[in-house]
């Protein structure tokens, strides 16, 4: 596809917009599938899709027409009637997940505060008046007030006290450590936490410990809390990360890749947690509106058509092979920490900060970001081909190896 630059290159900033993220100095102008170009008419290969939504990849012609039909008919309409599209995602999400039903609102920590209501009234109807929620070191789980207390990094907490109460904080993989840590405490009432940690640096929940986690659960009458935002809606292979454990959350909050860039956010619930809100309990104006549930019911529609799931483990395995393979020696030396996640959401830990690389990548072509300070994070659209992956491997690897040595 042609490029179609605007007359001039983007303007890096405006005092108008508030300045709550660091830019690059680039905007974007238009995309096809896995490339987008910016304004002065340069591609880049997307290796970060928006932040793992844009799923279907730019301009999927499914995507857009299916969009375009809904806009012309109703974008908007209230949770005051039934609405079918949104009667449509939930039983698609609900076979896909083995769960019962959903709720739907607009973005990733608007469905965590769900979750988060859910188990705090769970705990109340039976009799638990001080729930308690077990969190995880490193987890991200939103900026509202109520996630980013969740939340295992003290960079999103800072400047916002007091922070919401109620969370014990555990680290990741150590069934120990959570059983030491709600030892004796009648007032828990779920476990809450990413199968892959997204933003902590793609840090995987160990099969086996979700499997015992699990089994905590059902012992103590806990509700698992799986929140599936990043690393669910295919991107590790499975629908849902957790899938890969042979386990069911009871709670599962879903957003980013839902409806390919269209902002949608749900709530999955089990048979546990699927009657504990009732009429006035929660709500959202915008939430599981025509247009963001068309997005939804297309988006999965898409992804099975085109057998996306498959695509997202076997690309991902190539592109993690090809990785291990390029950066050989720096996985020898340590320099390169490791790599790791599964599918189409990897990350590659370095051993040194290397925000850096970020601006570096788009200089070359390539969208990235880094996370934790020093993880790359590959979270490309599902439909990425071999033949993409190996031309992002051709400039990752070069783009690390040379800022290892300058760095070194
Ligand atoms: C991005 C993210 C969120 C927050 O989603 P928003 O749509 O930005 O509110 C919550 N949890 C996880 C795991 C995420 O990756």
């Amino acid at each position: 596809m042609s490029a179609s630059p605007a007359a001039a290159t983007a303007a890096p900033s405006s005092p108008h917009v508030m300045t709550t993220y660091g830019r690059l100095p680039i905007a974007m102008s238009h995309g096809q599938g896995c490339y987008v170009w910016d304004t002065a008419g340069r591609r880049y290969l997307d290796a970060l899709a928006g932040v793992a939504v844009n799923t279907v990849g730019h301009n999927h012609p499914v995507l857009v027409a299916g969009l375009q039909d809904q806009v012309s008919k109703l974008i908007h309409t209230s949770n005051y009637y039934h609405i079918p599209l949104q009667e449509e995602l939930a039983k698609l999400l609900v076979e896909r997940s083995g769960m019962e039903n959903a709720f739907f609102c607009s973005t990733g920590l608007e469905a965590n505060e769900a979750a988060l209501k859910l188990a705090r009234k769970f705990g109340h109807d039976k009799g638990i008046s001080n729930p308690q929620i077990v969190v995880y070191e490193k987890a991200f789980h939103g900026r509202s007030i109520a996630t980013l207390s969740a939340t295992g990094n003290p960079k999103v907490q800072a400047g916002f006290g007091p922070l919401v109460e109620g969370f014990i904080r555990v680290p990741i993989n150590d069934i120990e450590a959570i059983k030491a840590a709600t030892a004796n405490n009648p007032h828990v009432v779920a476990v809450f936490f990413e199968a892959i940690q997204g933003e902590g640096g793609v840090n995987p929940m160990q099969l086996d410990y979700l499997r015992q986690l699990r089994a905590l659960c059902d012992e103590r009458d806990w509700l698992m809390m799986i929140d599936e935002v990043q690393c669910g809606m295919g991107r590790t292979g499975k629908w849902f990360a957790h899938q890969w454990a042979g386990i069911k959350p009871d709670v599962m909050p879903l957003a980013k890749g839902l409806g390919s860039g269209v902002p949608v956010g749900a709530v999955v619930a089990g048979p546990k947690a699927a009657h504990i809100f009732g009429p006035g309990n929660h709500g959202s104006t915008f939430g599981g509106n025509p247009l963001a549930m068309r997005a939804g019911v297309e988006t999965i529609r898409i992804m099975e058509q085109e057998g996306l799931l498959a695509n997202a483990a076997t690309v991902g395995q190539h592109l993690r092979d090809s990785l291990a393979k390029g950066l050989a020696a720096e996985l020898a030396s340590g320099a390169v920490k490791e790599i790791r996640g599964q599918g189409l959401m990897l990350g590659i830990e370095l051993n040194k900060p290397c925000g850096a690389l970020m601006q570096r990548a788009a200089d070359a072509g390539l969208l990235l970001s880094v996370t934790a300070d020093s993880v790359v994070r590959l979270v490309p659209p599902l439909i990425l081909t071999v033949a993409q992956a190996d031309e992002l491997v051709s400039i990752v690897v070069p783009l690390i190896q040379t800022f290892l040595k300058e760095n070194a």
